[in-house]
């Protein structure tokens, strides 16, 4: 079972895996996180949250080859953070070698699309192929449900080009209705 969780930036993403890594350890499961290489906001290997709480999680690069390892044939459940910057293979992969044919539950956490308003490669493949799809719902400053990422200037100045992969910068960027995004 594949599923993804989806939201803008500061939307929450990292408290929600974290909350449910809490609530499945609660219950006695056995969790495996993991999370990009690329997202170094508060050191490598940690899944953190604005809340306080964080847990160490295992480096995705993209030549991870995710396939069934001792370690997650002993796990119950495999949580993602930063999913948004799998590649489509590996998000095959994972649907493939781990679910379908593992049995392992697997929950992706990530971005639905990036500052210019185009999916990335992980989350395109994760909104075709997982088994259930979770918005997290932010709001834009004007009040209206915010869908889409807008990336600002130091002044505040909406941001239009550039590359793709800005990291560490939330600051740069605000959950945005299309009104206010266009
Ligand atoms: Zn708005």
């Amino acid at each position: 079972m594949l599923s993804y969780t989806f939201s803008t930036m500061s939307g929450g993403k990292s408290t929600a895996l974290l909350q449910q890594r809490f609530n499945l350890i609660s219950i006695g499961k056995r969790v495996v996180v993991m999370t990009s290489a690329l997202d170094n906001r508060y050191g490598l290997g940690k899944v953190t949250s604005r809340m306080g709480p964080q847990c160490d999680a295992e480096l995705v690069n993209p030549e991870t080859v995710f396939e069934m390892t001792e370690e997650l044939r002993s796990a119950d459940h495999l949580l993602i953070d930063e999913a948004q910057f799998l590649t489509k293979q590996q998000v095959k992969q994972i649907h493939q070698n781990l679910c379908a044919e593992s049995g392992l539950r697997v929950s992706c956490f990530g971005l639905r699309t990036d500052f210019m308003g185009n999916p990335f490669e992980g989350s395109s493949a994760l909104l075709a192929l997982a088994d259930s799809l979770q918005e997290i719902s932010t709001l834009c400053r004007c009040g209206a449900n915010a869908t889409l990422n807008q990336r600002v200037d130091a002044h505040g100045s909406p941001v239009r080009s550039g590359d793709v992969v800005e990291i560490g910068g939330d600051g740069r960027y605000r959950p945005a209705c299309p009104r206010c995004f266009y």
